[in-house]
């Protein structure tokens, strides 16, 4: 039997059970595509269901204010998402009379909608023949195939999608596109695939030459960076000052002031830093804990340090709360929060 045979055959006694499964609307397939990126099915199941209860369809979404978005997606990570999600909403709402596109080319010309969502779009939604390249996708054909390839290299890419394109099933696109992303999760895992189980084991060269844990092949690993992150918290009786930020992964979501540097900094260098950027003199700080905080990100390990200034900055940046609930925030702030909010007077 043909490997897409196997795959739509097994698919059909095994799918999961998810929450967007039972629908082919563009906006809820389009939804938890962007959410499952990076993120583990269990933690995109709660944001998917919380992300549709409080924006259930595009007009909704079109007509929030971005900061809601944020704040519904706190926690998550990678906020350009969600600073996508709302513009094409927006896009899709105003220019398009609420028509999303169904075509791959017309989906791709859209904000956030990469190869990967443009494919899963058109073909589980409007049934078109256009393969998903995921990171499931990219291991089970690298094993069945042996192809040697660098997985992570983009011209790898040509030889994977010419390789999808010719294993594609001539009906049941979009079924055929998620049986590929289930089976790599459940079946072709990245560590310890179930290969005695395996309805592909006898198509599948690594399994028969003994090569599954050669597959897939990556060039290198992705060099983390590490960085140094100290934040200046100011407080003026039951207030703190925070900011919102310009620019970068966290752009619009708000944070304490922050000195980024490569290396590491001393108490002379912080407190340099922040007179000169809020013209003040002789600041008195002192680190709210002698620890770090370390926060790691995919190619970045932060390292924040935290000061405390206990009066009122006089400048006209930033806002100052007494809550930071109606803020959206990076899990780092929330962490450095959490931690200490005995110490900063926080209930
Ligand atoms: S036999 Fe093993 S390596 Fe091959 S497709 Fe099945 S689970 Fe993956």
């Amino acid at each position: 039997m043909d490997l897409n045979k196997l795959i739509l055959k097994w698919y059909d006694k095994n799918k999961r059970d998810l929450p967007w499964r039972n629908t082919k609307n563009p906006y809820n397939i389009w939804v938890s595509e962007i959410i499952l990126q990076q993120t583990r099915m269990e933690q995109g199941i709660y944001y998917y269901n919380r992300f549709i209860s409080k924006f259930p369809d595009l007009k909704t979404l079109a007509n929030s204010d971005e900061k809601e978005v944020l704040l519904l997606w706190q926690g998550l990570g990678y906020y350009s998402r969600a600073r996508n999600l709302h513009f094409t909403a927006k896009h899709i709402f105003n220019e398009l009379n609420s028509q999303f596109p169904e075509t791959y080319d017309e989906l791709i010309k859209l904000k956030g909608i990469g190869d990967y969502t443009a494919s899963a779009i058109s073909s589980i939604c409007f049934e078109k023949a256009r393969p998903v390249l995921d990171g499931n996708v990219f291991r089970i054909i690298s094993r069945v195939f042996e192809i040697k390839n660098p997985i992570d290299l983009n011209n790898s890419r040509k030889v994977f999608k010419e390789k999808a394109y010719e294993i594609m099933p001539n009906k049941r696109f979009g079924d055929y596109n998620q049986a590929l992303m289930d089976f790599g999760s459940i079946i072709c895992k990245p560590v310890n695939p179930l290969c005695s189980s395996c309805v592909l084991s006898k198509v599948c060269n690594a399994f028969k030459n003994d090569s599954v844990g050669n597959y897939p092949v990556k060039s290198t690993k992705n060099q983390v960076k590490s960085m140094h992150f100290n934040y200046l918290v100011v407080k003026n009786k039951s207030q703190f000052l925070i900011e919102q930020i310009n620019e970068g992964i966290w752009k619009n979501m708000y944070q304490f002031p922050v000195f980024i540097s490569e290396s590491k900094k001393n108490k002379k260098d912080v407190i340099k830093f922040f007179s000169e950027k809020f013209h003040v003199e002789n600041l008195r700080l002192e680190p709210v804990d002698s620890e770090y905080i370390n926060h790691k990100l995919s190619h970045i390990n932060i390292k924040s340090k935290f000061w405390l200034f206990e009066d009122k900055m006089k400048h006209n940046r930033g806002v100052y709360v007494s809550s930071f609930k109606d803020y959206p925030m990076s899990k780092l702030m929330h962490k450095f929060i959490e931690k200490y909010k005995y110490k900063l007077g926080l209930s």
